[in-house]
């Protein structure tokens, strides 16, 4: 681990004056995968800006009925607010299924959107990574990849985002409110991170200098039937081999409004509209969720250990729909798969 300096900012305009001032500093809040990041060389700050003092850390309300969320609450906090629990349960979901519990007690919302690929050659500065040193190569293509990227890779990167939050937040239209030197702005979730491309280096369309005050999400549509399926090596503690975020509207057996969402699979949270657009107005039931899993996943490519995740998506797919169909979601507390 590399020194650094440390200073604390005072409020948002003073966390952005202290970043712009230099291009190689980096925030902390949770610091659950900075601090990792920094003790395996991958990250070598030249100065971390403490933001744990922020007034950033409220749950409220928007004025037209969707809750705003700012950047510091924890992520435990926000899977046990009443609010969540109550109109938002495939976000609370989501969270619980993620990481451990002393985690989610230490890890912010604004993190968990900036978390970075858990690719073991990213972390292991032995190996060529163009993530980590662009232009290197990508040792993963021809190594180990049981865990990487059936969609939207690229021959310079197969990695995926290991977030569930963001799966979910995807899955509900949220957006993420920055701030920077030219003033604030707003991203939809599905446009804040990235496809790797050529450059992999860039997780997220996030500016040098911005950072993340808030999220938003739209007034609550989902309440009933929604379900968040994680398959993983082992039932906790581990990042998803596949993970399906489903929502569904319902007039009768018929689909009114359908959201799909898979993590596990890509560089970014994995939603195609037109997908569910193509379930509005059929019947709830295997053959409308098997077509959309088909449909999903035409453009699905493994690679040589990781093949089996495309039918595993396929199964998930169908699976979390239909536990969304039925009102009976997966719980992150018994996770057998029902
Ligand atoms: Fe690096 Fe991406 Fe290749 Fe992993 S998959 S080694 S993160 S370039």
């Amino acid at each position: 681990m590399i020194a650094f300096q440390y200073s604390r900012a005072t409020d948002v305009a003073d966390a952005i004056r202290q970043v712009s001032a230099s291009p190689t500093a980096r925030f902390i809040a949770g610091g659950t995968n900075l601090v990792d990041l920094m003790k395996d060389d991958v990250e070598r700050p030249s100065q971390l800006i403490d933001i744990t003092r922020l007034p950033l850390k409220s749950v409220a309300e928007t004025g037209d009925g969707g809750l705003r969320i700012d950047a510091l609450v924890p992520n435990t906090d926000l899977a046990y607010h009443p609010l969540v629990e109550s109109r938002y349960p495939l976000l609370a979901s989501s969270i619980l299924s993620g990481a451990s519990q002393q985690l989610r007690n230490m890890a912010t919302v604004g993190g968990n959107l900036m978390q970075r690929t858990r690719c073991a050659y990213f972390y292991d500065v032995e190996t060529p990574c163009n993530k980590r040193e662009p232009g290197s190569g990508c040792a993963a293509l021809n190594g180990l990849n049981r865990g990487h990227a059936i969609l939207g890779a690229s021959n310079a990167c197969v990695a995926t985002h290991p977030s569930d939050m963001c799966v979910a937040l995807a899955a509900l239209d949220a957006k993420v409110n920055v701030a920077g030197n030219a003033g604030e702005r707003s991203i939809a979730l599905v446009d804040f991170h990235r496809l790797p491309g050529t450059t992999p280096q860039r997780d997220t369309n996030l500016g040098p200098a911005e950072l993340i005050t808030s999220i938003e999400i739209p007034a609550s549509r989902f309440t009933q039937n929604y379900s968040y399926l994680k398959i993983r090596d082992r039932l906790s503690y581990a990042f998803a081999l596949v993970a399906a975020a489903a929502a569904l509207e319902l007039d009768g057996g018929r689909i009114k409004t359908a959201r799909l969402a898979l993590g596990g699979v890509a560089h970014k949270p994995w939603r195609d509209t037109a997908v569910e657009a193509s379930m509005q107005g059929q019947m709830a039931n295997e053959a409308t969720f098997t077509h959309a899993a088909d449909q999903l996943l035409r453009d699905a490519r493994g690679l040589a250990h990781n093949t089996f995740k495309i039918d595993l998506a396929r199964r998930a797919i169908v699976r979390t729909l239909t536990q969304a169909a039925n009102g009976t979601p997966q719980s992150q507390s018994d996770k057998r798969v029902l």
